[in-house]
C-alpha cells in the first residue's frame, strides 16, 4: 500500500472467530501461491496468472480482493498484481505479455472470504535467472521471514521493519521506502503501517490479535520507484530488479502464526 506518513495508528485486534475466516481466506492465497510455481514457465502470459488464480478463487466461491480497489485513476482491473522484472508491484495482467526465460516475476494476491481478507505475494524465476536476480529473491524471502520472527506479542514494529531492513541492506540490495506492508482485517489496508526500513525498539507495541501484511519489496540498484502511465505499474526508476514476498501473520499469545502458507 502506499506509505502516508504516521498518523494516528488505530489497530484493530482480532478476535479468535474472525482470525479463523482470515485462515480460510489466507489458506486459498497460499494454495494459489504454491500452485503458480507449477504453472509459471516461459511462454504464459501474465494474463494466465490472472485467469487461473480467479478461477481458483471463484470455484471456492470466495471473492477476489484486488479486482476493483480503487486507484488514483480508475480501479484495479483484475484478481492478481503480476509484476515482471524491475516492475515492483501493482503490475496490470495482459494477454500479450509473456513470460521469457530469465524473467523474475512477482504475483500478488487477495481474497476474501466471508467479509475477511488474506493477502500475499511471492516472486518466481521464469526458466533459468541471473545469479543475481537468483540472490534478489533469495534475500527477499529471507527478509520477509526474518520480520515474521519479530512478530512476537511484546515487541514493537521497527523490530519487524529493521529485521526486513538489516537482512535485505546486509544482502546488498535496497528496500522500497514508497510502499509499506499493512495491517488487514475486515478490510485489505488497515493500520499499523509497516515499513519495510527503520528502528529496533520504536513504534507500536506489537499484542495478541493482531493482523500483518508484512511485505518486503527489494531492489537491485536504488530504492527509487516511479509510477508508469498505466497509472498502476509501479516500477525502479533506475531499471533494476524487484522482488517481492509477502505473508499475512496473525500474532498470538505465544508466537505468531503464517495464515497464508500451506
Ligand atoms: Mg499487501
Amino acid at each position: 500500500m502506499d506509505y502516508k506518513f504516521f498518523k494516528k495508528q488505530n489497530v484493530e485486534l482480532k478476535t479468535p472467530k474472525e482470525i479463523e475466516k482470515m485462515r480460510i481466506a489466507g489458506r486459498v492465497v497460499g494454495e494459489i501461491l504454491q500452485k503458480l510455481s507449477g504453472i509459471i514457465k516461459p511462454g504464459i502470459t501474465t494474463k494466465d496468472i490472472d485467469v487461473f488464480s480467479e478461477k481458483y478463487i471463484r470455484s471456492l466461491k470466495m471473492t477476489p480482493a484486488f479486482l476493483g480497489v480503487r486507484g488514483i485513476s480508475y480501479p484495479f482491473p483484475a484478481s492478481a498484481c503480476v509484476s515482471i522484472n524491475d516492475e515492483v508491484v501493482h503490475g496490470i495482467p495482459n494477454a500479450s505479455r509473456v513470460l521469457k526465460s530469465g524473467d523474475i516475476v512477482s504475483v500478488d494476491i487477495g481474497v476474501i472470504y466471508e467479509g475477511y481478507y488474506g493477502d500475499a505475494a511471492m516472486t518466481y524465476a521464469v526458466g533459468s535467472v541471473s545469479a543475481s536476480a537468483e540472490k534478489l529473491l533469495e534475500v527477499t524471502e529471507l527478509s520477509l521471514q526474518k520480520g515474521i520472527e519479530q512478530s512476537l506479542s511484546g515487541k514493537r514494529l521497527g523490530d519487524i521493519s529493521y529485521a526486513v531492513q538489516k537482512t535485505a541492506e546486509d544482502g546488498g540490495f535496497s528496500v522500497v521506502r514508497d510502499f509499506v506492508g499493512h495491517g488487514i482485517g475486515r478490510s485489505l489496508h488497515e493500520d499499523p503501517q509497516i515499513p519495510n526500513f527503520g528502528k529496533a525498539g520504536t513504534g507500536i507495541k506489537l499484542l495478541p490479535g493482531m493482523v500483518l501484511a508484512i511485505e518486503p519489496m527489494i531492489n537491485t540498484g536504488s530504492c527509487e520507484v516511479c509510477m508508469t502511465n498505466d497509472n498502476w505499474t509501479v516500477v525502479t526508476k533506475d531499471g533494476g530488479l524487484s522482488a517481492h514476498f509477502e505473508h499475512t501473520v496473525a500474532i498470538t499469545e505465544n508466537g505468531y502464526e503464517i495464515l497464508t502458507k500451506v
